[in-house]
């Protein structure tokens, strides 16, 4: 497979953007060898400047349920372009595209739309600060809610301490408020409020984690946090940013029935625009700037584009049995996924929920930050090369999700699962 255009724009794009990309892990750093440029995309299927063809399970890192350029998305933002793309004046699609949120999400009664995931976790932040005048936060390690500096923030030494910045330029300070404990693990969090219970202002976490690998909670971890977190007059922030529209129509508190006070949206929500979104119950959303006291703005937030594109795609995903076929071919596939892993010599798991799965090179569950560090990072990488060499791009690092969208079907399935039978063989040390 020729990649030399690829070679090449990568060439020109270091002179002028921070190791060549807008986003770290675009750069190929975790798996070896270099990024490819993507020229078009089309249903399942993307296309790079050199004209090879890959089936994609990145889908824009989750956004793309539908695939690539669908039909509705495209013709909806055809529709709309020529009316002009920016007022900074209230539109009806804000209003349209906010029902059809509050419809699907059952905890979400009033919600603001922002610019992007990591805008949605800040200001959901603030807004419980505000609402509970307490400042301190509770966060999940391998948990990742967008670039947040107070949300940046690794372990400290020993259990349930305040987390140190995760990078530098973030002032201790900053992150001197969250706390950081072990994913799925209720103990620990019943010891961190049995001490600071009263001083915790949210307790954020993604109800599926999705950014150490595909994480599912464990049996009454979500439960626990609702039931503690109500107790003590902390908000449960869920960041649904992945799992929204993705698990389900109504997202993962949907699918596990435990109902949180804020939810941060994203990705699906604007169906490959820039979307972000926060929301919850009435009573604290007023606490919001015009109604209430804590500000938050933003230029181009309610986009008139984006929004569009967000109600172009979940006036398709809303449509009855969308997810039922959508789970149904994805757990077949996946299934037979893990059928090649289980013929493939050493140790390899699939986990997964619904939509999204993550192949970890590691036998063991992996239930938490510390057991997903555990996996064999360069067979993951002789992985990812075999699959990008037969025309699959998978996420290149080990700590990502897999999606498949409406798009993907049988063909792309039986190519995927010749290249997996090859690539799990070549990742054999
Ligand atoms: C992607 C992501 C974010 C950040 O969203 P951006 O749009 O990249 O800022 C936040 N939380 C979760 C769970 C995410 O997966």
């Amino acid at each position: 497979m020729n990649r030399d255009k690829s070679a090449k724009a990568f060439e020109a794009s270091r002179e002028v953007l921070p190791g060549g990309v807008n986003s770290p892990v675009r750069a190929f750093r975790a798996v070896g060898g270099e990024p490819i440029f993507v020229e078009k995309g089309q249903g399942a299927w993307i296309e790079d400047v050199d004209g090879n063809r890959y089936v994609d399970y990145v889908c824009s890192w989750g956004p793309l349920i539908l695939g690539h350029a669908h039909p509705d998305v495209v013709k909806a933002l055809r529709d709309r372009i020529g009316l002009g793309t920016s007022f900074g004046i209230p539109t009806e699609l804000e209003t349209r595209l906010a029902r059809k949120v509050i419809s699907a999400v059952p905890s979400m009664e009033r919600v603001r739309f922002v610019n992007s995931g990591t805008e949605a976790t800040m200001s959901a932040v603030r807004v419980a600060r505000g609402y509970t005048g307490r400042s301190k936060l509770i966060k999940f390690e391998g948990c990742y809610h967008g670039h947040v500096d107070a949300l940046l923030v690794k372990a400290g030494s020993g259990a349930a301490t305040f987390g140190s910045p995760d990078s530098p330029g973030i002032p201790p300070e900053v992150t001197g408020e969250t706390m950081i404990l072990p994913y799925n693990d209720l103990g620990a969090f019943e010891s961190a409020m049995d001490a600071h219970g009263g001083e915790v202002a949210a307790v954020l976490l993604e109800p599926v984690a999705g950014n150490m690998g595909l994480v599912p909670p464990a049996e009454g971890f979500l439960a626990g946090l609702r039931e503690r977190t109500a107790q003590s007059g902390s908000l449960l922030i869920f960041d649904e940013v992945i799992t929204g529209f993705r698990v389900g129509l109504g997202g993962a508190q949907e699918r596990f029935g435990i109902l949180p006070d804020l939810t941060c949206l994203g990705k699906i929500l604007g169906g490959g625009l820039p979307v972000g979104a926060f929301g919850g119950r009435e009573e604290i959303m007023r606490v919001l700037s015009p109604e209430g006291p804590v500000y938050q703005a933003g230029t181009l937030a309610g986009n008139p584009l984006a929004m569009q594109s967000g109600l172009a795609t979940l006036g398709r995903i809303e449509a009855p049995g969308f997810y039922d076929t959508l789970n149904e071919k994805a757990g077949q596939f996946i299934q037979a996924l893990e059928g090649e892993a289980h013929e493939a010599e050493g140790a390899i798991r699939v986990q997964s929920i619904g939509s999204m799965f993550t192949v970890f090179f590691r036998s063991d569950p992996v239930v938490d930050f510390g057991t997903a560090s555990g996996c064999d990072l360069d067979r993951f990488g002789a992985f990812h090369r075999a699959m990008l060499s037969q025309g699959v791009y998978w996420p290149p690092s080990q700590f990502e999700t897999c999606f498949v969208s409406e798009a993907h079907g049988e063909e792309e399935f039986a190519r995927t699962l010749e290249a997996a039978r090859k690539a799990f063989q070549a990742s054999i040390p």
